[in-house]
């Protein structure tokens, strides 16, 4: 699954006023795929003015309008730390 925060490019182009800067990507460490073996948080919003928060594998939104301002967010890597 191409990953959606950088799809697939492994690394986010970031505009800061004049200032571009390159961050690697942090919800699939570089790898531009996300693993459906894994579970992310996500949200969108439904068009409905509602927005949604899932919690599971990567959802394909590839040109799905159900998903808009669709994210996925890094999974939390200290979750099990206890
Ligand atoms: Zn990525």
């Amino acid at each position: 699954m191409i990953c959606q925060n950088c799809k697939g490019n492994g690394y986010i182009r970031v505009s800061w006023e004049a200032e571009k800067s390159i961050e690697q990507c942090k919800v699939c460490n570089s790898q531009g795929e996300t693993k459906e073996s894994l579970h992310y948080h996500q949200s969108w919003d439904d068009g409905a003015g509602s927005p949604t928060i899932y919690y599971g594998p990567p959802l394909d939104v590839e040109g799905d309008e159900g998903f808009k301002n669709y994210k996925i967010y890094p999974i939390e890597s200290n979750i099990n730390n206890s």
